[in-house]
């Protein structure tokens, strides 16, 4: 952050009032010193103006020292030293008297005014960085950060000297600027100009620096927000990005009701206190999009329950529209075999949604318990029998020991099972079908490589979201998407999980992990 100095914040009026008090003072130690002329000696003329100087550089700096100094430099040629009542000087020491107290007065003015400067933008500065402090305080504690901004607007505007001060959000999503806080100085009715927001819009997204000049004409300036302008501009306002944490999180428009200038030394304090507004608008940005994030969790919970209780009150009918179908068909109706495979292929998708929709609430129970891969492929093959009719089938269990593994035996089965399907469905009526199972890095891996389209690498990981289906696969091919999702599901309840790869040659490779068990040491 900046360094702050608001020494030259504080408009300095000229301080007539010292001023004329300094030359009171001057007066009547003159009078004073007139009326005992003949039996003052030459230095204690010049020790008691020196005083009165160094009195007046002390109450009014350097503005008041100067006058009072050259001023009692004349009245004491004119008044003090021989011949009087004339500038003229007989004796050259005098001169000498005169030039050391005209340099003394002068010096002395200066070095207090200096150091009265000092002290006070030290004052300055300290109560700048309380306000600051304060600030930061306020910005972290503020219940919500729309107070916070709000704060900081009226602090941005008191400190900076501005007739009104607006802080703008920018709404991502929408690409939109919104007002969210606004401080006005009593009786500021600004007019603000008709494009205002368009020309923040353009401010905010590409971080540049705004003035509207007071002729209707506004300057763009390339900034960061800690940069300093190169010259003091004048306008009727002026607008900064607001950035936090590398994003652009809004803009601050500051404004009078006559052109002003911002000095540099405002800039900095503006910048400086633009960071906080940004600070806060960033944390609203959080707030919002923990409540967006909320909203949609219960959005999640109401679609799950819903889903739950619809494909629960869909199964019973559906079960009984295949029935009689069926019966139909053995009655001779052939067509009412289509009934019944509609009725089928609805069932399995509801039967699909519900087991969704519990693997997702985590009421599905897992049981792992140890298991052979022989088994688990003997069962799968015998499981898909009928729908890999047709293709040729080759099987590859590695190693000559049995390999175990630690896996719930009907969920795995399902997966298989599901992957065996898929890859007769998916590939050409005759193509060949292989499963292996090895173990590797301790686990046990069963993959099932076929010889179809295989999967686009883009693609590999939106298969199993539900209901996504590769766009341009075979009308015939039907499905509801929810597979490989429910198969993936099922493989991580159990510490495993399900990918895809491409095949060598073709095809693709779906490979289903589960923990192994280590084969006890010879
Ligand atoms: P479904 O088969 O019911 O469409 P899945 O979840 O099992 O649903 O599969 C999702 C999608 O992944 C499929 O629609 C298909 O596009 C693609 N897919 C699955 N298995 C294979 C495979 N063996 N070869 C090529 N594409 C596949």
């Amino acid at each position: 952050m900046p360094a702050i100095s608001l020494s030259a914040l504080r408009s300095r009026r000229f301080p007539v009032g010292v001023l004329s008090l300094a030359f009171i003072a001057l007066g009547a130690v003159t009078l004073g010193m007139l009326a005992f002329r003949d039996r003052l000696d030459k230095g204690h003329v010049a020790l008691i103006y020196l005083l009165v100087v160094l009195g007046a550089s002390a109450r009014g700096g350097r503005s008041v020292g100067l006058p009072v100094s050259v001023t009692a430099f004349l009245l004491f040629n004119w008044l003090f030293l021989a011949p009087y009542y004339t500038l003229v000087i007989a004796d050259p020491l005098d001169w000498l008297v005169l030039l050391t107290f005209l340099l003394t007065s002068v010096v002395a003015a200066e070095l207090l005014d200096r150091q009265r400067r000092q002290a006070e933008a030290a004052r300055a500065r300290a109560g700048e960085l309380d306000r600051l402090a304060t600030l930061g305080a306020e910005t972290l504690d503020a219940a919500r950060a729309e107070q916070a901004l709000s704060a900081i607007g009226d602090v941005i505007r008191q400190t900076v000297g501005v007739d009104r001060c607006e802080l703008f959000v920018w709404e991502r999503d929408r690409g939109e600027l919104r007002r969210i806080a606004v401080s006005d100085a009593e009786g500021a009715a600004e007019p603000t100009r008709a494009d205002t927001t368009e020309l923040l819009k353009y401010v905010a997204s590409k971080a540049v620096r705004l003035t509207e000049r007071e002729d209707g004409t506004v300057h763009v300036a390339e900034a960061s927000m800690d940069e300093e302008p190169s010259v003091d501009q004048t306008g009727r306002a002026f607008a900064i990005a607001l950035s936090a944490r590398g994003e652009t999180v809004g803009a601050l428009r500051v404004s009078g009701r006559r052109a002003f200038a911002l000095s540099s030394d405002q800039w900095r304090v503006l910048t400086a206190l633009a960071y906080y507004a940004a600070l806060a608008m960033y944390r609203l940005r959080l707030e919002h999009a923990e409540e967006t994030t909320e909203a949609l969790r219960r959005a999640d919970r109401l679609k799950d329950a819903l889903l739950a209780s619809v494909s629960h009150d869909l199964r019973t009918p559906l079960t009984t529209i295949k029935g009689i179908a069926h019966e139909i068909v053995s009655e001779g109706h052939a067509r009412a075999g289509v009934i019944e495979e509609e009725a089928d292929r609805l069932s399995k998708l509801v039967d699909g949604l519900l087991e969704m929709s519990q693997l997702d609430a985590g009421a599905v129970s897992v049981n792992p318990e140890f298991n052979t891969v022989d088994d688990l492929v003997g069962a799968a093959l015998q499981r898909a029998e009928t729908v890999l009719r047709g293709h040729p089938i080759e099987t590859r269990i590695a190693d000559d020991e049995m390999i175990v593994g630690r896996f719930d035996f009907s969920h795995a089965l399902r997966i298989v099972v599901n992957l065996l399907e898929n890859a007769a469905k998916y590939s050409p009526p005759d193509a060949p079908i292989t499963l292996t199972a090895e173990r590797r890095n301790g686990r046990v891996e069963l993959a099932v490589s076929d010889r179809g389209p295989g999967v686009p690498p883009s693609e590999r990981e939106r298969i199993f979201e539900p209901f996504y289906r590769l766009p341009g696969g075979r009308p015939d091919v039907r499905g509801a998407g929810l597979g490989l999702s429910i198969a993936r599901r099922l493989a991580l309840v159990q510490g495993g999980d399900v990918t895809a790869t491409d095949r060598d040659g073709g095809g693709s490779v779906f490979v289903l992990s589960l923990p192994a068990v280590e084969p006890p040491p010879e």
